[in-house]
C-alpha cells in the first residue's frame, strides 16, 4: 500500500502517515504539498517520504491525501533535509518548521482545489500575481532584412539589456508594443507572460559599480573564500574584520564567484531596513539577479521571489533571519553579515538562530559559510579555537588614510552636566558637539532608551507609574503626552497629580532619545537635529533618516541601537555614547559581551570618512573590561578575558543551555506547570545535566501573563537531548504555553 509521511503544521511533534490514491501515485513525491484531513480540519502539509509499505495501523483507520497543492514539489530536497535537521536540533514540531519555508499557495492552485470542492473548512490563504508582458530576444536568430526606427531600437536594447516587461519599454519608446510585434513577426523576439515584481529595492535604477582593486588581507580573504568554493567539501570562516574593513567586499566576490559559476548564494543581515546601502551595493555589483526578502514585501511579492529563486531564476537571496530558508538552487554559499548580532534570533515559535542554522545548513550542503563581524561572538570565536572554522582577519580599515577613532571616556561620577541640566549631555561632550558643528562635520548620540522619561515618580509617596500587565516603569513620551509600556504598548495619559497621594510634585526621572533630542535643539538652536528610534522610524522610514543624514541635512543624530547598525556615513567624525552602563545591568550572563559589542559598534560609525573619529564613551564605571577593551578597540583581549570568565562559570560556550519557559494569566498556574516538568526533566535527566531552577524570569509579568522558567546545561550538547524530547512529550495543561528555547540568547 502507498503510504506518504506527511508534516502537518500543528502543534505536536509527530509526522503523519496519510494513503496515497492511485490517481494522485505519480505526484505525490518528497517535498511536495498536499491538502490532507486533520481531525475536523482540512491542512496543507509537507510529504516527508512516499514508500510502499504495510500500515502500521487499520487500514480503515487512514485517511487519504486529498489532493496535490501545485504541480511540482514546492521544498527542494536540500532544503527539506535541512529542516528536518533543525526540527530535530530544537525538538521542534515538523509542521510548524516547514512552515517557516513554505510559500503562499497561489491563486491558480487555490482554484483548482475549490473547483474540486475541497476548500471547504480550510484556512489556506492564497495569492495571485498580475501578469505582466515580457519581451526577449529569440536566440541566435538574424535579421533578414535592416531594421528601422523603434524596432531597431528596442531590439538593441533587448540585446544589451536581455528580457524586460514591454510596460518598461513604453516609458522610452511610445511605440514599444508595435515595436515588439514586428520582432516577433520577423522571428526574432518572443513574449512570455511573467508575473510582475513590484518591490521597491528593485525601483531605483542602480549604477553599476567598478569593483575596487582589493587590499592585501581582503584578496586573502577573498582567495580563502573561493578555494573552498572551488573545493566539493565546504567550508566555514569567521571573517573578522575591524569597522569599516571592506567585508562587504569579500562577501561581495565570494558572491559573484557563486553566480559566475552559475551556483547560488544567500546573505543574511541583521534588519534589511537599516541596511539599504548594503542591499545596493549588491545590485549595483550583481545587478537584478538577485532576490531581497524582507517584511515590507507584500505576500505576493514574496511568492514571486521565492519562485524565481526555486526556478534558479534568481541565484542570490538577500535578506534578514528568515531568508535562511530561501529555496536557492545549487546552494554554494552562506553569508552572515554582522553574526553577532542579536536579531538573528528568532524569539516565539520555532526559535531557531539563523547564525547557527546557516553553518548547519551549508555543512549539509556542502556549501561555505562566512560569518563576518567586527565583533564576533564567542560562540564563533569559540568554533575558530576548537578548529572548527577558519578565521580570516581584515586589521585594517579599507581606504587608506582612515585610522581608527580616537576612544575616550567620561566618568559621569566626577563630571557634571555641561550648560543644560541634563546629566547625560556632560560639559565635554558639549564641547565637543559644538566643535564637530563647528567644522560641518557630523555626530551621533547613541542611548539605549527611547521617550522622555524613563520613569516617572511622585516625589512624595514614591509611587512609581507601573504597566498593569507588565512588570515594568512605564516611560514618559512627550510628544504624545502618554505613558507608554515598551514591552506590551500599553499606554495611559500622562498624570498630573499621583493616584496614590494626589501631590501634583511628579518627577519626570532619567533621559530618553525624546528628550536628548530637545536638550539639543535647545542648546544648539542652528544645529539640525535628527532622531533615530522605533518611535519616529517605525517600518521602512529609517531609511529615509539615514538617507538625510547621508545627504548631511541632519548634523546631529541621536537614537537607540538602530544608529549602532553597520550605516557608512562619512561625514560622521564625532560618536557619542550617552549612558554605556545601561547594557551593563542586564541580568543576562551576555550583558557584559553585548555591551562591548555596542560600543565597538558604534565607534565604528566614526571617522570612516577622510577626517579621523573621535568617540566619546559616558560611563559611571569606567573601569569594566566592557568599557577599557572597546575604548582601545581591543577585540581579542576582551574575547580572551570573556571566554576565561565564561569557562570559570560553565555558561556558553563552555556548556549548552536550554531554557524552559512558562507563561499562563495565572501566577499558580504557571509555577506549579514550571514544577510538574521540571520535575519530568529531572527524571529523564542523565548524569552532566544540570537543572536550574523553577524560578519566576525577570520580567516576571508580561502582557498579563506571569513567567516561570528552568534551565537545562551540559558540557555536552546531545545530553540535552533526552530531557528535551521528555519535555516536549509533557501533557499540557491548556491554560500554560510552554516554550522550548534550545540556544536561548534573550534571558529575561
Ligand atoms: P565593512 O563591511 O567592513 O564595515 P565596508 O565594506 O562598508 O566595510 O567598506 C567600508 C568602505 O571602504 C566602503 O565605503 C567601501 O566602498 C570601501 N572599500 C572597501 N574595500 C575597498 C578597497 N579594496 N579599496 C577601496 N575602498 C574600499
Ligand atoms: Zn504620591
Ligand atoms: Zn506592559
Amino acid at each position: 500500500m502507498l503510504l506518504a509521511r506527511v508534516a502537518v503544521p500543528v502543534p505536536l511533534g509527530q509526522v503523519f502517515t496519510y494513503s496515497v490514491p492511485p490517481e494522485l501515485a505519480r505526484d505525490v513525491t518528497r517535498g511536495a504539498r498536499v491538502l490532507c484531513d486533520f481531525g475536523r480540519r482540512r491542512v496543507l502539509g509537507v510529504v516527508l517520504d512516499v514508500g510502499d509499505r504495510e500500515p502500521e495501523v487499520a487500514v480503515e483507520k487512514l485517511k487519504p491525501i486529498r489532493a496535490l497543492v501545485g504541480d511540482e514539489p514546492v521544498i527542494p530536497d536540500e532544503l527539506l533535509s535541512f529542516l528536518l535537521e533543525l526540527a530535530r536540533y530544537y525538538v521542534a514540531p515538523v509542521g510548524e518548521v516547514m512552515r517557516l519555508a513554505l510559500p503562499a499557495v497561489e491563486r491558480s492552485a487555490l482554484k483548482a482545489l475549490d473547483a474540486q470542492g475541497l476548500l471547504e473548512k480550510t484556512k489556506v490563504r492564497g495569492v495571485g500575481g498580475r501578469l505582466v508582458q515580457v519581451a526577449k530576444l529569440v536566440d541566435g536568430a538574424v535579421a533578414e532584412k535592416p531594421l528601422r526606427g523603434q524596432a531597431k531600437e528596442v531590439h538593441a536594447h533587448l540585446s544589451e539589456r536581455g528580457p524586460t516587461p514591454i510596460g518598461d519599454l513604453e516609458k522610452t519608446w511610445g511605440n514599444a508594443r508595435a515595436a515588439v510585434k514586428r520582432l516577433v513577426d520577423a522571428g526574432l523576439a518572443a513574449v512570455d507572460q511573467k508575473e510582475s515584481v513590484s518591490d521597491r529595492f528593485f525601483e531605483l535604477e542602480v549604477e553599476r559599480d567598478a569593483p575596487p582593486e582589493l587590499t592585501a588581507s581582503q584578496a586573502t580573504a577573498v582567495e580563502r573564500i573561493q578555494h573552498a568554493l572551488d573545493s566539493d567539501a565546504g567550508g566555514a570562516f569567521l571573517l573578522h574584520g575591524v569597522t569599516a574593513s571592506g567585508k562587504t567586499e569579500v562577501y561581495l566576490r565570494a558572491v559573484e564567484h557563486c553566480v559566475v559559476g552559475g551556483r547560488g548564494a544567500v546573505v543574511l543581515v541583521p534588519e534589511i531596513a537599516l541596511t539599504p546601502q548594503l542591499v545596493q551595493r549588491f545590485r549595483a555589483r550583481l545587478g537584478d539577479s538577485i532576490a531581497v526578502l524582507h517584511s515590507g514585501l507584500t505576500d505576493r511579492d514574496r511568492h514571486r521571489m521565492w519562485k524565481r529563486l526555486r526556478s534558479g531564476e534568481l541565484h542570490v537571496a538577500v535578506g534578514a533571519r528568515s531568508a535562511l530558508f530561501a529555496p536557492v538552487k545549487n546552494l554554494a554559499l552562506l553569508c552572515v553579515d554582522e553574526e553577532h548580532d542579536h536579531s538573528f534570533k528568532q524569539e516565539e515559535g520555532v526559535r531557531y538562530n539563523a547564525r547557527d542554522m546557516a553553518l548547519l545548513r551549508a555543512h549539509r550542503a556542502k556549501a561555505v559559510c562566512v560569518l563576518g563581524s567586527a565583533t564576533p561572538s564567542l560562540e564563533s570565536e569559540a568554533l575558530v579555537r576548537r578548529g572548527r572554522i577558519e578565521k580570516l582577519e581584515l586589521p585594517v580599515r579599507a581606504r587608506r588614510a582612515t585610522a581608527l577613532p580616537t576612544v575616550e571616556t567620561i566618568d559621569l561620577r566626577r563630571i557634571g552636566p555641561g550648560p543644560t541640566t541634563e546629566r547625560l549631555l556632560s560639559l565635554p561632550l558639549c564641547r565637543a558637539l559644538e566643535q564637530t558643528l563647528g567644522a560641518k562635520e557630523q555626530a551621533i548620540l547613541f542611548l539605549n532608551r527611547r521617550g522622555f522619561a524613563p520613569s516617572i515618580v511622585c516625589e512624595d509617596c514614591g509611587e512609581v507609574q507601573s504597566c498593569d500587565s507588565c512588570s515594568v516603569a512605564l516611560t514618559y513620551h512627550r510628544a504624545r503626552e502618554r505613558l507608554v509600556c515598551h514591552y506590551c504598548d500599553f499606554s495611559a495619559p500622562m498624570i498630573r497629580v499621583c493616584g496614590e497621594c494626589k501631590s501634583d510634585a511628579i518627577s519626570q526621572e532619567g533621559a530618553g532619545t525624546e528628550r536628548i533630542e530637545t536638550a539639543l535643539a535647545e542648546l544648539f538652536p542652528e544645529a539640525r537635529i535628527g532622531r533615530l528610534d522605533r518611535d519616529v522610524a517605525a517600518g521602512m522610514k529609517s531609511e529615509k533618516i539615514l538617507d538625510k543624514m547621508r545627504r548631511h541635512e541632519i548634523d546631529i543624530l541621536v537614537g537607540t541601537q538602530m544608529v549602532t547598525k553597520g550605516h557608512d556615513l562619512p561625514q560622521v567624525t564625532l560618536v557619542g555614547v550617552l549612558n554605556a552602563d545601561a547594557a551593563l545591568s542586564m541580568p543576562d550572563f551576555r550583558a557584559s559581551e553585548r555591551t562591548f559589542h555596542l560600543l565597538v559598534q558604534v565607534a565604528g560609525r566614526a571617522g570612516r570618512g577622510d577626517s579621523p573619529g573621535k568617540v566619546l564613551i559616558q560611563t559611571r564605571t569606567p573601569e569594566h573590561a566592557a568599557i577599557t577593551f572597546a575604548s582601545r578597540h581591543d577585540v581579542s583581549g576582551f574575547i580572551d578575558r570573556e571566554l576565561d570568565d565564561r569557562r570559570e562559570l560553565g555558561y556558553p560556550p563552555f556548556s549548552h543551555l536550554a531554557l524552559i519557559r512558562f507563561d499562563s494569566m495565572d501566577e499558580s498556574t504557571a509555577r506549579i506547570a514550571a514544577e510538574k516538568v521540571s520535575r519530568v526533566a529531572r527524571k529523564a535527566a542523565d548524569r552532566g545535566v544540570e537543572i536550574l531552577g523553577p524560578a519566576a524570569a525577570p520580567l516576571t509579568r508580561l502582557r498579563g501573563r506571569w513567567r516561570f522558567r528552568f534551565m537545562l546545561r551540559a558540557r555536552d550538547r546531545r545530553l540535552l537531548r533526552k530531557p528535551l524530547l521528555a519535555i516536549a512529550r509533557c501533557e499540557a495543561d491548556r491554560r500554560v504555553r510552554v516554550a522550548l528555547d534550545v540556544d536561548p540568547v534573550s534571558m529575561l
